[in-house]
């Protein structure tokens, strides 16, 4: 299996305090990983590394390799990063989509480092770009939807908007910090199922962050969980006992739930 994500000793602080600490994760090509732990314990700052849009601290031995190509050594972004970046599909809490244009306008805002990368300018969308992002609408379901104003939509909606927006990107990793944090069940359950559908259908790798570790139950057989910026456990969901969590969570594994 090819190594998508090769992280080593990945160390950041803030104002003196470590966020991430001498951190190590390999993920395989074709995995769904779900990241977890508790608040602060620096799931979202590892994401943003992965992806090339932070940097660790200067002075370690830092090493984040993506799809095999470099993102950062040692406290310095890699000069090419924005070649990598074209490869990642990055999905937020809170959407992040553009609220005054199209829906089909934010998907197309998928193509935008693709066609940086490929062509050398942001030129302009061509037949291909459009039929790329309206099949992506038609996988998330919303294809009926392409001319409306994004603001329109609901949570949930919106939030597979982004999704397509990572599949007309053709992106090979979708990273996904707390997609379904601010969606009701039902919302949360259609994007969880999306997620699941680009990794086994498409073989995309996907690593999510979820607050909510029934959802990395049902939804991801190899579960990464981290405490004070350091892998704490990296393994199947099966071992997601009660009292693993109760010890995880410090004891409030009612905010997990
Ligand atoms: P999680 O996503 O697991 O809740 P974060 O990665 O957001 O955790 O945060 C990890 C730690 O790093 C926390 O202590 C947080 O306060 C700190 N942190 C994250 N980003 C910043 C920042 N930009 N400035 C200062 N501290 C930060
Ligand atoms: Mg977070």
């Amino acid at each position: 299996m090819d190594t998508v994500i090769r992280v080593e000793g990945l160390t950041k602080s803030f104002s003196g305090k470590q966020a991430l600490s001498n951190l190590k994760l390999h993920v395989g090509t074709g995995e769904m990983v779900a990241l977890i732990g508790p608040s602060g314990s620096g799931k979202s700052t590892l994401l943003r590394h992965l992806s090339g849009l932070a940097c660790s601290d200067h002075g370690g031995a830092a090493s984040v390799r993506i799809l095999g190509r470099s993102v950062q050594e040692d406290g310095r972004l890699d000069r090419r990063v924005r070649r990598v970046r074209a490869d990642i599909g990055y999905i937020f809490q809170q959407f992040n989509l553009i609220g005054r244009i199209s829906v089909l306008g934010n998907v197309l805002m998928g193509r935008l480092g693709r066609i940086s990368v490929l062509r050398g300018t942001f030129g302009r969308f061509n037949a291909h770009d459009k039929a790329l992002a309206m099949a992506a609408l038609e996988r998330v379901g919303l294809a009926d939807l392409a001319g409306q104003r994004a603001s329109t939509l609901s949570g949930g909606q919106q939030q597979r908007v982004a999704i397509a927006r990572a599949l007309a990107q053709q992106a090979e990793l979708i990273l996904a910090d707390e997609p379904i944090a601010s969606l009701d069940p039902e919302s949360a359950r259609k994007v969880m199922e999306i997620l699941r559908d680009i990794n086994e259908t498409d073989g995309k790798t996907v690593v999510v962050t979820l607050h909510q570790v029934d959802y990395a139950a049902r939804y991801c057989k190899r579960v990464v969980a981290m405490k004070s910026g350091t892998v704490h456990f990296d393994g199947s969901v099966s071992a997601l006992t009660v009292p693993f969590l109760n010890q995880l969570y410090g004891g409030d594994l009612d905010a997990s739930l």
